[in-house]
């Protein structure tokens, strides 16, 4: 599976463009095109009618601890800004970054190891100047890092901002100068230690610089940044009337569970459902739609009482991972994390990732896809006292230097009283928490495949082909008269009209069949219904499976009941 494939078929069928592209584009945006919203608002129906709309909440699920509600809610973008002080946002939603003196650029500091590792000119320093040892230490031949920073102006080209292309001789000389005063150096000198000494040009007066991954030039040191959009609500625009587009959905849902309660007849175990637009200002969006500063969430709060949290945890993980599998992520590409203790937030008893060994991550790495994160009573007794102190245990309200909450809660009691039991108890909540852009690209990456199939003349040919299920596919059915004479095309019109009642699908009559199909297999529809010679006399008409290739000759009036039986879901 090859990244750029993916991304120049997503161009050229129409499924992504990169926004304001007649603008030069603005980086961390992107716009889906005909056929990727048809597959975006799939992957958020097939969500919602997973999750909310077919949920049966009478039977006990298998897995689940007990029968349960599940119900949805749309909340607005912006909110008071009180939310994300309460939430935590305010103070927390940072990223550390670093600007190159050089070029210019942000980078997020925890994104840096792994750009310098597809860094071209990384890539090509470390071929040309050192030898790597098993033990991962570094070989360096300091006169081959002279000929490539300045003689085969490889350097220059790739990275002119290194410390070593402006200047080699001032650059190797601090290396050859620590050499002297430790002979063993080279045998400990680690490749992160090597390119500090690479991206240092004054070593006495800066200390160690490091390199940026765009250019090799020297990066400033991390400094905080919050991640969340500002905006002003009102004219008078004032610090007071600053306002934050959210960075997530979920605490709409939470500053709303009170709300639900009180206007539907519900119980808990209750889960509240949203999809809809997050903003973050990321620092270095990347990796196509993966890391953009606007995108869509898919998440859910399940409130339930906290004593049994910890199966209702379990139940989600496995169910959601359960989600991606039937929607036909299923080989080892997917996985299910467990966080690593030291990885948990102190309130949180469990979280875990479904994450994608997406193609433009290197081997072995894997992306999140979604997060479901145990989340204790944190974010209503937050919403209710004021903002807790993650790190207090028991969770306590967090103190400004008056000794007074630093952040007021809205002092509503969000506390659930049980009517058959009458307990009254804060629900603890369990999140899973999905990207619909992510989960968009995943899709399209996995259905992604190159396989050989016979052409009109029988010959065999590359075929690429978009392998959705088909409730993802943007076009469910195709139908095609054989050729444009002899009343097929009216009949295939017909039969097109029935179908688009219920589904989108496409007619066709340009071109040989077969480069018909092609085209339809390169955007993954999953069925093309012809109309030949046969069907004018009989009355059938041919059914083509995009994965098996099989074509099986069915009643042109059952199209309609067969696709809708094919397409299930
Ligand atoms: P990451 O560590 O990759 O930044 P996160 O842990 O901050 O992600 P969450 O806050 O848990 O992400 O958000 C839940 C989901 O929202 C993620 O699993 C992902 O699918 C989606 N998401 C988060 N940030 C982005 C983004 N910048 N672009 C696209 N999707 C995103």
């Amino acid at each position: 599976m090859n990244m750029e494939s993916i991304v120049s078929l997503c161009k050229r069928r129409g499924f992504l463009f990169q926004a304001s592209e007649i603008y030069g584009g603005l980086n961390g945006f992107w716009d889906y095109g005909p056929l990727g919203v048809e597959l975006k608002r799939n992957v958020k129906e097939a969500w919602w009618q997973d999750m909310v709309q077919r949920h049966d909440d009478l039977s006990q699920l298998p897995g689940s601890p007990s029968p349960f509600s599940m119900t949805g809610i749309d909340s607005t973008i912006i909110q008071h800004p009180q939310i994300w002080k309460c939430s935590g946002h305010y103070d927390l939603f940072c990223d550390h970054m670093q600007t190159c003196r050089q070029c210019k650029k942000l980078v997020r500091s925890d994104h840096i190891p792994d750009m310098l590792r597809n860094a071209d000119w990384f890539q090509s320093f470390v071929e040309s100047c050192c030898i790597k040892r098993p033990d991962g230490t570094v070989e360096f031949l300091s006169p081959a890092a002279f000929d490539w920073a300045r003689a085969r102006k490889l350097g220059r080209r790739l990275a002119p901002g290194l410390a070593l292309v402006r200047n080699p001789e001032l650059t190797l000389s601090w290396l050859a100068e620590d050499l002297q005063n430790d002979p063993t150096l080279p045998s400990r000198l680690s490749m992160t230690e090597l390119l500090q000494y690479m991206a240092t040009l004054q070593k006495k007066q800066t200390g160690f610089q490091s390199p940026c991954p765009h250019c090799g030039g020297d990066l400033t040191d991390p400094r905080e940044f919050n991640l969340m959009f500002k905006t002003t609500v009102g004219a008078l625009g004032d610090e007071d009337d600053t306002a934050y587009l959210r960075p997530e959905t979920a605490q709409g849902i939470f500053v709303n569970f009170k709300n639900v309660i009180d206007s539907t007849r519900y119980r808990l175990p209750l889960g509240i459902a949203q999809v809809g637009k997050s903003f973050r200002n990321e620092i270095t969006p990347r990796n196509f739609t993966f890391r953009s500063r606007e995108f869509e969430q898919m998440e859910c709060e399940f409130f339930c009482h906290p004593d049994s949290s910890a199966e209702w945890y379990r139940y989600w993980r496995d169910r959601r991972m359960q989600w991606y599998r039937d929607l036909g992520i299923a080989g080892d590409r997917l996985r299910l994390r467990e966080h690593e203790p030291e990885e948990l937030s102190h309130y949180s008893t469990g979280t875990a990732d479904i994450e994608y060994a997406f193609p433009f991550l290197a081997d072995g790495e894997f992306g999140e896809l979604e997060g479901i994160a145990h989340r204790g009573d944190f974010d209503l007794r937050s919403h209710m006292e004021g903002k807790l102190d993650e790190k207090s245990r028991p969770l306590q309200v967090q103190l400004g230097p008056d000794g007074k909450p630093k952040w007021r809660g809205s002092g509503k009691d969000l506390s659930y009283r049980d009517d058959l039991t009458n307990e009254k108890y804060i629900p603890h909540v369990i999140e899973p928490s999905a990207g619909a852009d992510r989960a968009t690209l995943a899709f399209i990456c996995e259905a992604f495949s190159e396989d050989q199939a016979p052409d009109e003349d029988g010959k065999m040919q590359t075929r690429s082909v978009l392998k959705f299920h088909p409730r993802l596919a943007p076009v469910k059915a195709a139908v095609f008269p054989l050729v444009k004479k002899d009343g097929m095309p009216e009949m295939a019109k017909e039969i097109y009209l029935a179908l688009k009642k219920e589904f989108n699908v496409f007619y066709d009559e340009k071109a040989a069949v077969g480069r018909r199909y092609r085209r339809q297999d390169e955007i993954g529809t999953p069925y093309c219904i012809t109309v030949d010679g046969q069907s004018l006399t009989d009355g059938t008409v041919t059914i083509r499976d995009r994965d098996t290739l099989e074509q099986v000759r069915i009643k042109a009036d059952d199209c309609l009941a067969t696709v809708r039986q094919k397409i299930g879901g």
